[in-house]
């Protein structure tokens, strides 16, 4: 059917009675109806006459939908509501992240919010947060099949030689102008070769742009092996899992992934007692037996106390892809008591965010980024500034739970939430 048919002459209920029939597809409405948001409201009337609900809520988004389709989701009838909270003023002294910060949470956890702005306030008032970006760059495995060891082995040593890491770097510049090849690490596996992309992103998390610029210089390593040197290499996936991507991993620990960052909280120790009610000997007892021993009887990689609760709720109010909550929470938290002060030091090696791209062109997201004023945010100095800010948010939320749990009030405040 053309599209100026379907949009003139056809009527929202043929359309809806077109669906119900099978005739025509939820996807087929998107490519060929030239107003989106028409699309999404057929779509919703679908569903509403088929199953006898309401949509009234989904359906009273303001997102731009011809945008959305283009960037973020595919069918799309509206957007999911979820409340966003005001959890304070954050102040970092950052390599990047130099100011005072207003953080948002979206959530439906309560008490998380009420938790994190009482550390934030306390950490503002009295104390000190400090953070330094440790390493940057996002991964990409590509993995290789060769013939054999003897090609594999070759392989190897070509990626990891000078004429092999020329190679690949020329490919990848061609298919972007942000990114710029670091690395490739190369693991033999058998006859499989992982190789390893790891590459600076300028203001994008980009896992798109990485996941494009790698797979095209991998597919021409293999052109370039099977002419020259008679090889029978080929690429067997565009994820060999070693990235690591949403999945947990000890490699994203140990070797980054993102930016990782360092947090450190400093506060005197009777202003802590002051701000949290609570005894600083009981928090470092419990922080050395929840998080470290704890982690490791449960066979745990996240040697924090709630890491992926602040994650979650700042990816999801600031556009990023809140599935890589799984490697960012993989972080280690550390305490001590000197000097009259109470430390805690956070290190996260996976902080997976982006400035542009992803979800941060999306209006409530948007106006997210935009209330942290970071300046140029199509910059590589605005992504690692937001990364800090995580790191720091998610430090002083670490202080705020071992307060909460070293002096018993966790299930009291939870109890006195209202359930169900
Ligand atoms: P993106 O939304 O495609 O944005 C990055 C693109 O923006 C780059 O390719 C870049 O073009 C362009 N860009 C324009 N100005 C830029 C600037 N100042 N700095 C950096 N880039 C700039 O995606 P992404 O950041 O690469 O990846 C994030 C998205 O990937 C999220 O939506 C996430 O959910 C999704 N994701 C994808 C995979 C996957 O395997 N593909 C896996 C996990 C998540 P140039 O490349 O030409 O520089």
């Amino acid at each position: 059917m053309k599209q100026d048919k379907l949009d003139n002459y056809t009527s929202d209920s043929d359309i809806v009675n077109d669906l119900a029939s099978g005739k025509r597809k939820p996807h087929d409405l998107y490519a060929t109806l030239q107003d989106k948001s028409r699309a999404a409201r057929i779509l919703r009337m679908y569903l509403e006459s088929s199953t006898g609900s309401k949509l009234e809520h989904i359906g009273s988004a303001t997102i731009d939908y011809k945008d959305t389709l283009s960037r973020n989701a595919e069918n799309v009838i509206g957007a999911a509501q979820v409340p966003l909270g005001y959890a304070g003023r954050l102040k970092v002294e950052g390599d990047y992240a130099k100011g005072t910060y207003p953080i948002l949470f979206a959530t439906t956890e309560g008490r998380l919010v009420a938790g994190a702005s009482r550390a934030l306030a306390a950490t503002l008032k009295f104390g000190r947060m400090t953070t330094r970006v440790i390493r940057d760059g996002m991964a990409r495995d590509i993995l290789v099949r060769c013939e054999d060891l003897s090609e594999a082995a070759a392989l190897n040593a070509f990626v990891n030689g000078a004429e092999g890491f020329k190679l690949l770097q020329d490919e990848f510049s061609k298919h972007t102008r942000h990114g710029s090849l670091s690395s490739v690490e190369c693991y033999p596996a058998g006859r499989d070769v992982h190789l390893r992309f790891i590459a600076t992103t300028g203001a994008a998390m980009g896992m798109n742009m990485v996941t494009i610029a790698s797979s095209s210089a991998a597919r021409a390593l293999v052109s370039f092996m099977n002419e020259s040197r008679k090889m029978h290499l080929e690429v067997l996936g565009e994820s060999g899992n070693m990235c690591a991507d949403k999945k947990p991993s000890y490699i994203d620990v140990l070797r980054g992934r993102g930016v990782s960052v360092i947090a450190e909280v400093r506060i005197p120790v009777e202003r802590l007692k002051q701000a949290f009610g609570c005894d600083p000997n009981a928090m470092l007892e419990l922080e050395k037996a929840k998080n470290h021993i704890g982690s490791e009887l449960a066979g745990s990689n996240a040697f924090n106390a709630h890491v992926a609760n602040t994650l979650a709720a700042m990816y999801i109010a600031y556009g990023q892809d809140p599935a890589q909550i799984v490697e960012g929470s993989q972080a280690i938290t550390d305490v001590a008591i000197k000097s009259g002060f109470f430390y805690l030091w956070l290190y996260m090696p996976a902080i997976e965010v982006g400035t542009i791209g992803g979800g941060t062109a999306r209006e409530t997201q948007k106006e997210a980024l935009g209330l942290l004023n970071l300046g140029d945010l199509g910059s590589d100095a605005s992504r690692k500034a937001f990364a800090e800010i995580v790191a720091a948010t998610c430090a002083a939320n670490e202080l705020n739970l071992l307060a909460v749990e070293a002096s018993s009030t966790l299930a009291k405040s939870h109890s006195e939430l209202k359930r169900g």
